[in-house]
């Protein structure tokens, strides 16, 4: 779960990270009333969860109160790479000297963690080191072993960062570590003309799969979903991934569907989404799967991949038929079912004989005609 700017701010002041004043509304009059409250100017932020805020027109310096209320109005409903703004956040000007660059990221192929670091904060990163890679380190970190002060001198000196930094490094890990996030970055962090350091923006990734023993997060948080349709999956109590392809895919098992994932890539089409149904194939799991899927306008076909274990393919089989009377069909499904009552089980789909649902043996087969069905829809 991605946090707003604000959230990853609270963080870090809890933390003992120097952040600017800053309060948040989506009311332009009561804008005016906080930046009385911070002395008259501010940065009226728009608090969307994307970058580039700056560029887009969705951070702008108020001088006075009454202009923080008309900038307010302005940012308030605007559109920032498809995310519409409801709050803005006002924060007290800072005296900004330099800019720069720091972040802490979950590295899956390492089995660890990665500082990055650079002295060349303020714009996106990925242009930095895109232009000039030689201005970004990359600094592994042990999970074990965390950010020491020795650590953070290191990722300092490496990035050409201040002395001053080495403490927000320490705390920044800290953050990290007792949130339970997978990324936090402040870009830019900065330092002030009275020397001091002050993260200016924050963005934090926490891990939804940490949301049993965080108890701040609050249950509405620890459900949170982004996708609206993982969050429709999720209250139905569905193992669903939203992903961003055309075939959709159900399966039951996690390592059976993931492997129909690469299947179907492989056949040249892109799975739509994730959905392991387990052991429990009812026709309820079936029914609520399949609609979700389908609710899916990128959706163009589905493919079903059963291996039958303890749940036999018969009543997998008589799940998709009871399914098929509750939710329509508006896309052809190809189903394959293998393992134990196989046969039995595409008996029953047979007899059903619905004309958008088709049957094939093999994985292999199952996907390429999948993504065929995909591709000519
Ligand atoms: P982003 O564009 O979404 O990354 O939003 P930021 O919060 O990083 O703001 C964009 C840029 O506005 C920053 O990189 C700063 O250069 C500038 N900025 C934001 N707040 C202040 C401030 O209080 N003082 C100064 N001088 N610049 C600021
Ligand atoms: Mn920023």
């Amino acid at each position: 779960m991605d946090l707003y700017e604000h959230q990853a701010r609270q963080l870090f002041e809890d933390h003992g990270i120097v952040v600017p004043r800053a309060e948040v509304t989506d009311s332009p009059k009561e804008a005016r009333e906080i930046a009385r409250r911070l002395g008259g100017r501010a940065v009226v932020k728009a608090q969307v969860k994307t970058g580039g805020r700056g560029k887009a027109g969705g951070v702008k310096l108020a001088a006075d109160p009454a202009e923080a209320e008309l900038t307010a109005r302005r940012i308030l409903g605007m559109d920032i790479k498809g995310h519409t703004v409801g709050t803005v956040m006002l924060a007290e000007p800072i005296d900004v000297e330099a800019e720069f660059y720091v972040s802490y990221v979950l590295d899956r192929t390492a089995g660890g963690f990665l500082a990055i670091a650079s002295a060349e904060g303020g714009m996106e990163i990925e242009e930095v080191a895109a232009t000039r890679p030689e201005a970004v380190v990359r600094v592994p970190v042990d999970p074990a072993e965390g950010v020491t002060s020795a650590k953070a001198a290191e990722i300092a000196r490496a990035a050409g960062l201040p002395q001053q930094s080495v403490d927000v490094l320490v705390r920044l890990w800290q953050v990290l570590v007792r949130e339970d996030a997978l990324l936090v970055e402040v870009n830019p962090l900065v330092r002030t003309r009275q020397g001091r350091i002050v993260a200016l923006d924050g963005k934090v990734t926490l891990d939804d799969n940490a949301g049993f023993r965080q108890e701040r997060w609050g249950a509405e948080e620890a459900q949170h979903h982004d996708d609206p349709l993982e969050a429709a999956a999720a209250a139905l109590g569905l193992n669903y991934v939203k992903l961003d392809g055309e075939v959709g895919v159900i399966g039951n098992g996690a390592g059976l569907v993931m492997s129909t994932l690469d299947v179907v890539a492989g056949c040249g089409a892109r799975p739509a989404d994730f959905l392991d149904i387990g052991g429990g194939a009812s026709a309820r799991i079936m029914a609520d799967g399949l609609s979700v899927i389908l609710s899916d306008p990128a959706v163009k076909s589905v493919l079903v991949n059963v291996f039958g274990g303890i749940t036999a393919c018969d009543t997998v089989a008589e799940g998709i038929v009871r399914a098929l009377d509750t939710v329509e069909l508006t896309r052809p499904l190809v189903v394959r079912l293998d393992g134990n009552n196989a046969a039995r089980g595409r008996a029953i789909l047979d007899e059903r004989a619905h004309p958008l649902v088709q049957q094939a043996t093999t994985m292999d087969g199952a996907a390429r005609r999948a993504a065929r069905l995909a591709r000519t829809a």
